[in-house]
């Protein structure tokens, strides 16, 4: 996995009126975080990247649609998510704890689940003391979005990975609204100017299409250089949806890649999953079913467990094999 491209300070606006003004996520009506009070409650955004990867960080409930859609939306774009151990990764969210270093102690915003740091090692804290050596992965379009959506950039006083809401929670609708417009308008920015993207093409550009394509059940890796095997996979999404098999990337084939990937059709046959081999919550077994199958096992073994402990109670039956025997009949009846 390859280092993400970077950015200079230069490249960024400065932010908008609506949140040039920080305050505490106290003073705009959030929880006010550490050391007493955390938010009343916490959701986990679960985010997946094209190849599986999940991410979970958590937030205030308040918060949870709209960095779900941000977070969404700056992979669509083109910009991966990366974990702890990958290059320049790590995506952290809340933190009961006073900001780091402040003295005496002031509560972090994570502390209130108002604030992410995003891809952590790839946007180190180091402007505030060392302004050249000022480094972030985060594409000045990406800081615009989320700004466009209430989010302070820690980019503009020296802490690149850092995030954090500056707006109230009764403007989060406005905000969400405002992300999907911004979201628009810089997907046209960076992908509607140009009518074709076909083989040789390299950048963001090509990135978005191959999460696009994997999205839509045809996979290629998401390395941003369009080459045979993208091609390949444009061809067969382009035959799949009755176009023509070109390869090349074009209004009809993008207009198709948008869209959300079909839902099977009733007459399709269902989609077979490869049986995972997972233990059972219960029982530890490792057995080979899909997740849903040991959910139902999980179930049974209960039923059965309570099924053996009202026999052993109700009819007194020491005898193992006659009360497997009984147990027997009672699935047949239809007691479990
Ligand atoms: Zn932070």
């Amino acid at each position: 996995m390859n280092r993400l491209p970077t950015f200079p300070r230069s490249a960024y606006l400065p932010p908008p009126a609506a949140i040039r003004r920080r305050t505490t996520a106290a003073a705009r009506g959030w929880a006010k975080g550490w050391p007493n009070d955390p938010p009343a409650k916490l959701v986990a955004v679960e985010v997946t990247r094209a190849d599986g990867r999940v991410f979970r960080p958590r937030v205030d409930e308040r918060l949870a649609n709209l960095v779900g859609f941000l977070m969404s939306g700056t992979m669509l774009l083109g910009y991966e998510f990366r974990g702890a151990k990958e290059p320049d990764g790590g995506v952290g969210s809340y933190d009961f704890r006073p900001i780091k270093g402040s003295n005496p102690p002031k509560p972090s915003n994570h502390s209130s689940g108002t604030a992410l740091d995003l891809n952590t090692k790839g946007n180190p804290m180091l402007y505030l003391n060392r302004p050249d050596a000022f480094r972030s992965t985060q594409p000045p379009w990406m800081v615009e979005l989320w700004a466009a959506a209430g989010f302070y950039w820690g980019g503009w006083y020296g802490d690149a990975m850092h995030f954090e809401m500056m707006l109230r929670p009764e403007d989060v609708p406005n905000a969400m609204a405002a992300a999907k417009t911004k979201y628009a308008e810089i997907r046209l920015r960076l992908f509607g100017g140009r009518t074709v993207l076909e083989r040789g093409a390299k950048g963001d550009e090509v990135r978005a299409l191959q999460l696009r394509l994997n999205a839509h059940g045809f996979p290629v890796d998401v390395v941003g250089r369009f080459g045979p095997a993208t091609e390949a996979a444009v061809k067969a999404f382009q035959a799949a949806h009755g176009l023509q098999a070109d390869g090349v990337v074009g209004p009809e084939t993008r207009a198709a890649l948008d869209a959300e990937p079909a839902e099977p059709s009733p007459g399709d046959p269902p989609p077979v999953e490869p049986p995972p081999v997972n233990p059972c919550a219960d029982c530890g077994t490792k057995l080979d079913l899909a997740n849903a199958e040991i959910e139902r096992h999980r179930v049974v073994r209960q039923a059965t467990r309570q099924a053996f402990a009202e026999l052993e109670a109700d009819l007194q039956i020491e005898d193992n094999a006659s009360m497997q025997r009984t147990i027997a009949m009672a699935v047949v009846k239809g007691t479990l």
